[in-house]
């Protein structure tokens, strides 16, 4: 059967919301509409570009950095704050509803992928600092920021989006202190160094996996890059409690999602396409080129759970599963028992 929805999108093919200081690419449900649990964002910050002091309510902010380098600035509700710079493989997590800032820094243009825990999430839609001051009285904003009002005449008359300014000097060091604002700095640390972890291994890759566990503060996703050596395969698989939002990084891949009542959909993804699962949903994941294939996965929920097909097999005795399957015990005797997750094809 193929009337199932595809479950691939060409992110980076989308024209982008081109700014002074940067441009993105989004994918929500209204682009990708199989993604109602999760939507995505492709930023490019030019050094000194920054995406502006903003907010949204209806989503937190997973970050991953490809290339190039940024430095975010976010603010608790409680008052205290946290700035912290960020080099590629490394993540952030925005609580929904936090202000928040993302500037590029150092002498490249930074890209990174940003993922929300809601499909109808939009980039479009955020509550920008900007945006809101242009729709308030002089005199207001005069008072509440503790000027005159002649003073604000240069303000933006709507969103800036993606501002372009001086680069940021680097921080002497991790104990410089924060602006003058800042009550104190935040315990809860918005950075988790993803690349920097060992991953797990095997015979046909690997992944690191960030969950709240290892990042407390991501309380309600979670996310992964997996890595596939040529030939090898992501074994069948589900995740019980997430949907699961991919953007292919490196190499050429297949993936297959099986939707029950005799439907699976194989599609092909290339660098810059995007890939979703919905919840429990099986699926599995086959590197087709030369070359490895690199995958960032994300999850709407703090807690990754996963089940692998051959795991699963392994737990029932061969008597069950030769009766489920219609084969020999002895066929069934030979399945693999333990070392699955990422296999090596077999011809
Ligand atoms: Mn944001
Ligand atoms: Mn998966």
């Amino acid at each position: 059967m193929t009337d199932l929805p595809s479950y691939r999108f060409a992110l980076e093919q989308v024209q982008p919301r081109v700014s002074p200081g940067g441009l993105a690419r989004e994918a929500s449900v209204a682009e990708f509409p199989v993604s109602t649990g999760l939507s995505g964002v492709s930023m490019w910050l030019k050094p000194g570009g920054l995406r502006e002091l903003h907010w949204h309510t209806n989503a937190a902010e997973w970050g991953y950095v490809v290339a190039g380098a940024c430095r975010t600035t976010i603010i608790h509700p409680d008052g205290r704050a946290a700035l912290d710079d960020f080099g590629p493989g490394d993540v952030w997590y925005f609580p929904r509803g936090y202000g928040h800032s993302i500037q590029g820094i150092g002498g490249e243009e930074c890209h990174f992928i940003l993922v929300f825990d809601n499909g109808a999430f939009s980039e479009n839609a955020t509550f920008s600092l900007s945006d809101w001051l242009a729709h308030t009285p002089r005199e207001v904003a005069a008072a509440c920021l503790g000027v005159a009002t002649e003073t604000l005449d240069g303000l933006p008359d709507g969103e800036v989006y993606i501002a372009l300014g001086p680069v940021p000097d680097p921080r002497p060091s991790p104990d410089v202190p924060l602006p003058v604002g800042s009550r104190s700095t935040t315990a809860e640390h918005h950075r988790y160094r993803l690349l920097a972890e060992r991953p797990r291994s095997f015979p046909g890759g690997s992944i690191r996996t960030v969950s709240s566990v290892e990042f407390p503060i991501s309380r309600t996703m979670a996310g992964a890059v997996i890595e596939l050596e040529p030939g090898a395969i992501r074994e069948m698989h589900w995740h019980p409690n997430a949907d699961e939002w991919q953007y292919y990084l490196e190499g050429a891949a297949r993936m297959t999602v099986f939707a029950s009542r005799g439907q699976a959909r194989t599609e092909t993804f290339a660098p810059g396409d995007v890939g979703y699962v919905p919840m429990g949903f099986g699926h599995y994941i086959e590197n087709t080129g030369p070359g490895p294939c690199k995958v960032l996965v994300a999850f709407n929920s703090g807690t990754y759970q996963e089940i692998e097909l051959s795991e699963w097999l392994a737990t029932n005795d061969d008597q069950l599963v030769s009766t489920a399957l219609a084969l020999p015990t002895d066929i069934v005797a030979g399945f693999r028992k333990t070392g699955g997750f990422i296999v090596r094809e077999r011809r």
